[in-house]
C-alpha cells in the first residue's frame, strides 16, 4: 500500500508508518557491509517500537538467518508467530526460573552468563528430552551481563564442555558485546575485541566447536569489520537510525529511517497575545497567533523533557512545542497560520521531506534516537507500508 493510500484508508488520530521497504534496503546495505557473517535481527522491545513481528518477517526476506531479541518471552512470541523453522531465534536477557523448557522445546538459542543459568538450562533439556542450544556470553569489558574473564570463564567453560558430552546442550555460540562502539577508536574497543579473540580461543581450545562467535552491534557493523566474525546483530541501524550522530547521518552511512510519526491536529484556534498554554504556562504567545493541538503526549512516548523544544513540521514550516507536552496532547504556535483541523503535524520521518528526525527529537529531549523510536506506545497504531516486495 502506498503512503496516500493508507492514509486515506486510515485518518487517524496518530499514526506511526512504518516502511518496510526502507527496513528491507538497511538490512541489505548492512549486509553488504558484513558480507562473510550472518545477519542477526535485533527485534527486541516490539522491534525499537515498529513492530517486532512485521520487521522480522521484512528482514528475513532481506536476507537475515538469526532474530536477536532480549527477554524469553519476545523470542517464544516470535517462534509461535510461525516464521521458516531455519529462522534461528537467540534471547540473551534471563532470570532464574524463566521459561528454559519452553526455549528448548521452540529451537531458541539461549544466552548463558554464569553458573546458574547453565543449571537451569541443564535441567530443562533433560526434562524436555533433547538438548538445548546454548551461547555462551563472555563479559569482555562492558561490565554488563556475560561471564569474567579468568577463573570465572574456565568454570563456565568447562561445566558446558561437560553438559555438552553428556548430551544435555550444544554450545551454538560464543558472544560478547561492545561497550562504546560508537565512539571510533574508543580504547576499550581494541581491548575488548583482544579480551574477545582470547577467551574464545579458551573455549575451543576446551574443546567447543561453536556455529557462531559475535560481538558486533550496529556501530560495529558500520565501522569496524575487523569484529564481524561469523554473525553481525544489528538493531538501531536496521530501523535507519544512526547509533551516534558522531558517526555519520543515516544518509551518510547508507541507511534510511524506517518510522515516520504523524498525527491529525485536533483544532487550530486565533489567540490573544499574552496568553499562557498548556500547564504551569511555560509558553506565553507573545502576540496575537494561532495554536494548534497535536493529540500526542507523553503517554505516546513523546518525551516530556522535549517541552518547549521538541520540532514539528505543519503544512511545510518547523514550529516548536509551545509550552509543557501532557499526557496526551501537546501544542504549537502556528504563528498566525490557519491549517484546518485534521491537518497532519508530522513530529519525525526520514528528514528528507522537510521533517524532523528522530535523531532532532533526541536532542531536543536530551536522549539518544533509540530511546524516542522504542518508547512511541501502544496507542499509536503501527501502519505498515511496503509490507509486500522485494
Ligand atoms: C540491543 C542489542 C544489540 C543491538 O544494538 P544496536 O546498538 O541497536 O545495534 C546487539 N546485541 C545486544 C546484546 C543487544 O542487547
Amino acid at each position: 500500500m502506498s503512503t496516500t493510500a493508507a492514509l486515506r484508508t486510515a485518518p487517524l488520530r496518530a499514526r506511526a508508518e512504518i516502511d518496510l521497504a526502507a527496513l528491507r534496503a538497511n538490512v541489505r546495505a548492512l549486509r553488504a557491509l558484513a558480507p562473510g557473517a550472518a545477519f542477526m535481527a535485533v527485534v527486541k522491545a516490539d522491534g525499537y517500537g515498529h513492530g517486532a513481528l512485521p520487521c522480522a518477517r521484512a528482514a528475513v526476506t532481506a536476507g537475515a538467518t538469526w532474530l536477536g531479541t532480549a527477554t524469553p518471552e519476545e523470542a517464544l512470541e516470535l517462534r509461535a508467530a510461525g516464521l521458516p523453522d531455519d529462522i534461528r531465534i537467540m534471547c540473551w536477557l534471563w532470570t532464574p526460573g524463566g521459561p528454559w523448557r519452553e526455549a528448548v522445546r521452540a529451537d531458541l538459542d539461549v544466552s548463558v552468563s554464569g553458573a546458574w543459568a547453565l543449571e537451569e538450562i541443564i535441567d530443562a533439556a533433560r526434562q524436555a528430552g533433547r538438548p538445548a542450544r546454548v551461547q555462551l556470553k563472555a563479559d569482555t569489558g562492558l561490565g554488563r551481563n556475560g561471564c569474567q574473564p579468568g577463573e570465572d570463564w574456565a568454570e563456565l567453560v568447562g561445566a558446558a564442555v561437560r553438559a555438552e558430552a553428556e548430551g544435555a546442550l550444544k554450545v551454538t555460540g560464543l558472544w560478547s558485546h561492545f561497550a562504546c562502539a560508537d565512539e571510533p577508536r574508543h580504547p576499550s574497543i581494541a581491548g575488548q575485541l583482544g579480551l574477545f579473540r582470547e577467551m574464545v580461543a579458551y573455549a575451543e581450545g576446551r574443546g567447543l566447536r561453536p556455529e557462531v562467535r559475535h560481538i558486533a552491534n550496529s556501530p560495529a557493523t558500520l565501522t569496524l569489520p575487523e569484529a564481524h566474525f561469523d554473525l553481525v546483530r544489528p538493531g538501531v541501524a536496521m530501523y535507519g537510525i544512526s547509533p551516534n550522530p558522531a558517526i555519520g547521518t543515516p544518509a551518510d552511512l547508507g541507511l534510511r529511517p524506517v518510522m515516520r510519526l504523524a498525527a491529525s491536529l485536533a483544532l487550530v484556534k486565533r489567540v490573544r497575545g499574552g496568553h499562557g498554554v498548556s500547564y504551569g504556562h511555560h509558553y506565553t504567545t507573545p502576540g496575537e497567533t494561532t495554536l494548534g493541538l497535536v493529540p500526542l503526549g507523553y503517554a505516546d512516548g513523546i518525551p516530556r523533557h522535549a517541552s518547549s523544544t521538541g520540532p514539528v513540521l505543519v503544512e511545510g514550516k518547523w514550529r516548536t512545542v509551545a509550552g509543557r507536552i501532557a499526557m496526551d496532547q501537546f501544542v504549537v504556535d502556528l504563528g498566525g497560520d490557519e491549517p484546518p483541523a485534521g491537518a497532519e503535524a508530522v513530529l519525525f520521518g526520514p528528514g528528507d521531506r522537510g521533517e524532523p528526525t528522530a535523531e532532532d527529537w533526541a536532542q531536543a529531549a536530551g536522549t539518544i534516537a533509540y530511546e524516542i523510536v522504542t518508547r512511541i506506545g501502544t496507542r499509536v497504531p503501527r501502519v505498515y507500508l511496503n509490507e509486500s516486495g522485494e
